[in-house]
């Protein structure tokens, strides 16, 4: 099942999606609680009874969660052909411990970075003249759990979406530390929605994004170095997960910093990025 969250009417609602025929079936949860807690409000309980159809292109997606409770984890270096082309792009602050990292790498992204579908992603050449794109699987966790086994991992888990970990290169060469220049403002693109964890075959999903029409990254998920099991462990040893809490799984290679010369956002792309069984998430670039 997929749940979207959109903007219907002025208000913020949350819907299950039934993408064949077009149709949004509108849960009765009190648009208050939608706005907070996105698709988060419907973990560990019953789906709410629906109140209305609604027309899918009528609505305006939203993040699904549209403000996430504290900072995205990220995974860094998570596909081996895309460690390598970031390890020898020059901006790996990193680089020195080697191409494929011995542990998942983890950074993250601040909550207000997070946009919906079709909201545009804002380049700041004041700030930055090199962000990338990023297509990755984001994980959102269902059960709370600390020092979480690997083999126990996938029942905190409650769903999957599509996040782009856009990155200003620039900043994250200068800064050691990776957050600035992951976390610059409407650098999280997220959706178009949630699919339920049974849903997904963590061994064998397609992954892609294409930049106005050129396919850049296209990959599975079979091929991550840490798998999200593994992911789950790593982050919950020592720091307690929660339910609502996001982690986006790491990027293949293809991004821009891997061609000679860099082939960066610039004002005007279209960005689509694809993964098979959740849907397809889409971000015009402009200028602030
Ligand atoms: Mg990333």
């Amino acid at each position: 099942m997929k749940i979207a969250v959109f903007n219907w009417n002025g208000s913020c609602c949350l819907g299950l999606v039934d993408e064949a025929n077009g149709v949004l079936s509108r849960f009765d949860v009190p648009h208050h609680v939608c706005e907070k807690a996105g698709v988060t409000a419907l973990i560990g309980q019953e789906f709410p009874k629906v109140v209305e159809d609604c027309n899918l292109v009528d609505v305006q997606l939203l993040a699904p969660v549209p403000r996430p409770h504290r900072n995205v984890f990220c995974v860094g270096k998570n596909y081996h052909d895309h460690a390598k082309e970031f390890s020898r792009s020059g901006f790996d602050s990193s680089a020195a411990k080697g191409e494929v990292p011995e542990a998942p790498i983890v950074f993250s992204k601040v909550p207000q970075s997070v946009i919906g579908p079709g909201k545009p992603i804002r380049i700041d050449e004041k700030v930055s003249t090199a962000v990338d794109y990023e297509v990755e699987l984001g994980v959102i966790i269902g059960r709370s759990g600390r020092n979480i086994r690997s083999e126990d991992a996938l029942e905190h888990v409650w769903a999957y979406t599509i996040i782009n970990d856009v990155t200003a290169r620039d900043l994250q060469g200068i800064h050691s530390q990776w957050l600035i220049g992951k976390s610059q403002d409407t650098f999280c693109p997220m959706g178009p929605w949630v699919i339920l964890r049974d849903e997904l075959d963590l061994s064998d999903t397609g992954v892609r994004c294409f930049v106005n029409g050129e396919c850049r990254q296209n990959s599975n998920t079979g091929l991550l170095i840490f798998d999200v099991p593994t992911i789950i462990a790593a982050i919950s040893n020592g720091i307690e997960l929660m339910p609502g809490d996001i982690i986006a799984t790491g990027t293949p290679a293809g991004v821009g910093i891997g061609f000679k010369p860099p082939k960066y956002l610039v004002t005007g792309d279209k960005l689509r990025l694809e993964i098979d069984g959740i849907g397809t998430l889409e971000n015009p670039v402009e200028a602030w």
